[in-house]
């Protein structure tokens, strides 16, 4: 039987343009790709990179205070969200263009529309054009999800943060995970006043207690108001009587004209406006912008996926095996729509290995053990291996940690504390995992992941010399452990 296409790939994130460009670049495979947005997906257009850029731009003000401490006369004048948001919707424009070249240029034919599977080997785009192809693979990512309370729609999720006309001047986040983190701390940095609720007893969770608990006092040291236990109970629009109300109780208007708040965000509902909120500790307070940060759901729903026997868990997300293969044969899976483990590089890697497995003729599971990843609050958390609950629920273990302050901000008479943290197979001596908590945790931990995936004891950890001064110096001087469990 002859195929329009030998690959077509459903969607144009970060794991569909890079299986789509290799299948067609390296094996001269014919590939077809829809994308209904826009090409670089989440990643690209509205997570990590404009993200990171966000990071970035958060950051100057305490880096001015620190600049004073270090003899220098320079006074942080004000921010300007226009400039700033202008300059990164040229880079992402930028960005989309390089997405868009790439597979041009290896030949990919693009289709800019939505794709429905109609069967084992037909989709159908809202162009109303119909093709076959041998493979289909579903890389379709993930969407922002709200929680299912009344009025929800009144406040934004991550896809609209990047849009705002205007910075709100005083945010409820809601949620404990990495969007809800970083965003506080980057809001924060930029000067918005933050209050974070987070329904459990300590924020990140999943990750090792002790470096959460540090970020979370550092976080409040920074002046975000978390409140942990904490979720939203009731949101409604706030009446003129409230909105006053806050605006003398906080003597500043919310920073808004009260004819401007009428358009203080994107979406529909979302940020038109003051929304008062009640919370499950009974406290009742006006937030100009409601940020759900709340998780994310598999983009899986109306694209003929169980019509065709792809089978989807009860979250949503495509089941696959190791080769990303769903239980239809011909059609493979990878990124957040299975989700596995939902970060850009993973979701490149599963692309890849299904490119290895079915154009290649080398079947290539996916490794997703030992895989390094950062959450970018302020300080920075870079973690890999199993946390130090995990390893001692797993076999006999010694702790090595240490917490300090780091020369830079401790000589500008700041408070900031760090971490380093490594949990050792008391067997094996094995690295089982290592957790650094400090600025520039994200390009440490990189580093570090290849040795602990390498295998590295803790005596070869020892073996290496220290680069002084560092702060990272630290994971390769703990002489003695802190605990053994
Ligand atoms: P997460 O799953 O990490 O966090 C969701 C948070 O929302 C949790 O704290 C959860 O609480 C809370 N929550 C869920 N439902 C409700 C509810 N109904 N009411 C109140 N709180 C609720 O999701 P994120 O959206 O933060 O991030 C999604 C994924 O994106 C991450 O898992 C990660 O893989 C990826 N990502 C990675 C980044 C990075 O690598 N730096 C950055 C951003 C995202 P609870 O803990 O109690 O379940």
């Amino acid at each position: 039987m002859s195929f329009d296409f030998d690959l077509f790939v459903i969607g144009g994130g970060s794991g569909g343009v890079r299986a789509a460009r290799v299948a067609a670049g390296d094996t001269g495979a014919k590939v077809g790709l829809a994308e209904m947005d826009r090409y670089g997906g989440t990643c690209v257009i509205r997570g990590c990179v404009p993200k990171k850029l966000m990071v970035f731009a958060s950051t100057y003000a305490p880096m001015v205070d620190e600049a004073q401490a270090y003899g220098w006369s320079t006074e942080l004048g004000d921010f300007s969200w226009t400039d700033f948001r202008g300059k990164l919707e040229a880079e992402l424009d930028r960005l989309e263009g390089v997405y868009r070249r790439l597979l041009d240029g290896s030949g990919v034919q693009k289709f800019d529309a939505r794709a429905v599977v109609k069967d084992a080997h037909t989709v159908e785009l809202s162009t109303g054009e119909t093709f076959t192809a041998k493979h289909i693979l579903v890389a379709t990512g993930g969407r922002p999800q709200r929680p299912d309370i009344a009025n929800a729609e009144l406040g934004i999720v991550s896809d609209d943060i990047f849009h705002l006309p205007e910075l709100p001047k005083k945010i409820l986040i809601i949620g404990g995970g990495y969007i809800a983190c970083e965003f506080a701390c980057i809001l924060n940095g930029l000067g918005v006043e933050v209050t974070q609720y987070y329904r459990g007893a300590q924020i990140l969770r999943g990750f090792d207690d002790e470096a959460r608990g540090l970020i979370a006092e550092q976080m409040t040291a920074s002046g975000i108001k978390l409140k942990l236990g904490t979720n939203i109970e009731e949101m409604r629009r706030a009446t003129e009587a409230e909105i006053s109300g806050a605006v003398s109780a906080e003597n500043d208007g919310m920073g808004l004209p009260p004819e401007a708040r009428g358009q203080a965000s994107a979406g529909q509902d979302a940020g038109a406006g003051p929304v008062w909120v009640k919370s499950t500790t009974g406290e009742e307070e006006v937030f100009d912008t409601v940020f759900f940060a709340t998780g994310r759901s598999p983009n899986t729903t109306d694209i003929g996926l169980e019509e065709a026997g792809v089978a989807l868990s009860r979250s949503g997300a495509i089941e696959v095996d190791a080769f990303s293969q769903t239980a239809v044969p011909s059609i493979y899976a990878i990124g957040d729509a299975t989700d596995r483990v939902n970060l850009t590089p993973v979701a490149i890697r599963e692309g890849m290995a299904f490119v290895e497995t079915v154009f290649k003729g080398n079947p290539t599971p996916v490794d997703h053990e030992l895989i390094p990843s950062a959450v970018f609050t302020q300080p920075e958390m870079g973690t890999v291996g199993l946390t130090e609950e995990e390893a001692r629920d797993q076999e006999p273990i010694e702790v090595y940690a240490t917490s300090f302050k780091p020369m830079q901000s401790s000589f500008a008479g700041r408070p900031d504390r760090v971490m380093m943290k490594l949990i050792v197979s008391q067997k094996t001596r094995k690295v089982l995992g290592c957790h650094i908590v400090a600025p520039g945790a994200g390009e440490m931990i990189q580093l570090a992941g290849v040795a602990v995936k390498m295998g590295a004891t803790k005596e070869d950890f020892d073996r290496t010399v220290a680069v002084h001064p560092t702060m990272s110096e630290e994971i390769v001087t703990m002489k003695s452990p802190t605990r053994s469990s």
